[in-house]
């Protein structure tokens, strides 16, 4: 159980984040969701954490990619809730092409939100974990991480570069009595994959499972890591066996 405990979550307000918001706010843990544009479905997340499950649950604006937003909004959720014990970097967008015809604002564009967009998140609470000698770091990764993906060059090498980020953070923190692990999901019913729907079937056959998951699939192993106290480092599939 997670009473007592600060979740942030980025991304928290549609899709794997705000299934990860909803399971963390089940087991007890207080929800700051942090999101770019969603701002109702942001509210509509912390209203259904507090009234499902009793637990303090705030949303802030913030684009991750800023390195000083995320420092403001940081200060602003430890002022609103005292600390953070739990982090999720779910934030994440796609921005697919053929790496010979991608643009470098494309490429970077992609970089700046999922992987610079982790760091300057664990910049700014690792403080925080240290002075609590206690932290959940969970960075959402993928499986294009671990195979690549044609058209995903971007997407794949911010998502490789997690999990680097993943076991360094995992390495520099674990004296402070902080845990840093990566979720990889496989292909998840969410906004992000919605026009891959027409291929379901498609998609389907390539899935030793036989079928996509959800993200409650995902949210399942974000709460696992949150408990987790003897693993660190690890990357974590959720992906029905596609990446074996
Ligand atoms: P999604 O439904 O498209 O949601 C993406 C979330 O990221 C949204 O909540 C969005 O906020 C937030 N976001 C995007 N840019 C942001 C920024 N600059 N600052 C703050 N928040 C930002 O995607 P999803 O499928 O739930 O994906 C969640 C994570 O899982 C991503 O990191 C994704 O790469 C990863 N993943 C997904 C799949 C899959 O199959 N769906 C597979 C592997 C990995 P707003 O709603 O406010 O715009």
């Amino acid at each position: 159980m997670l009473n007592g405990k600060i979740a942030v979550i980025t991304g928290g307000a549609r899709g794997i984040g705000a299934a990860a918001a909803a399971k963390l706010a089940a087991q007890g843990a207080d929800i700051a969701v942090i999101y770019a544009g969603s701002s109702a479905l942001a509210a509509q997340v912390c209203s259904q954490c507090s009234s499902l499950h009793g637990v303090k649950a705030r949303a802030y604006p913030c684009n991750v990619a800023d390195f000083d937003a995320v420092r403001q909004t940081v200060t602003q959720i430890r002022s609103d809730f005292g600390t953070v014990h739990i982090l999720v970097n779910n934030a994440g967008i796609t921005r697919d092409g053929l790496v010979a015809a991608m643009s470098e604002q494309t490429f970077d564009e992609v970089l700046d939100v999922n992987l610079k967009g982790a760091f300057n998140m664990i910049r700014h609470c690792a403080g925080l974990m240290i002075r609590n000698r206690f932290g959940r770091i969970i960075n959402i990764t993928s499986v294009a991480a671990l195979t690549g993906n044609p058209g995903q060059a971007n997407y794949a090498a911010s998502k490789a570069g997690l999990i680097g980020l993943t076991k360094t953070v995992a390495r520099e923190l674990a004296p402070r009595g902080i845990t840093c692990n990566a979720v990889a999901p496989g292909f998840i019913a969410t906004d992000m994959t919605k026009e891959l729907s027409g291929q379901a079937a498609q998609l389907a056959a390539g899935i030793p499972l036989g079928h996509m998951g959800t993200a409650e699939d995902v949210a399942q192993a974000v709460a696992f890591m949150a408990d987790a106290p003897y693993i660190t480092g690890e990357v974590l599939r959720v992906d029905g066996g596609i990446a074996m």
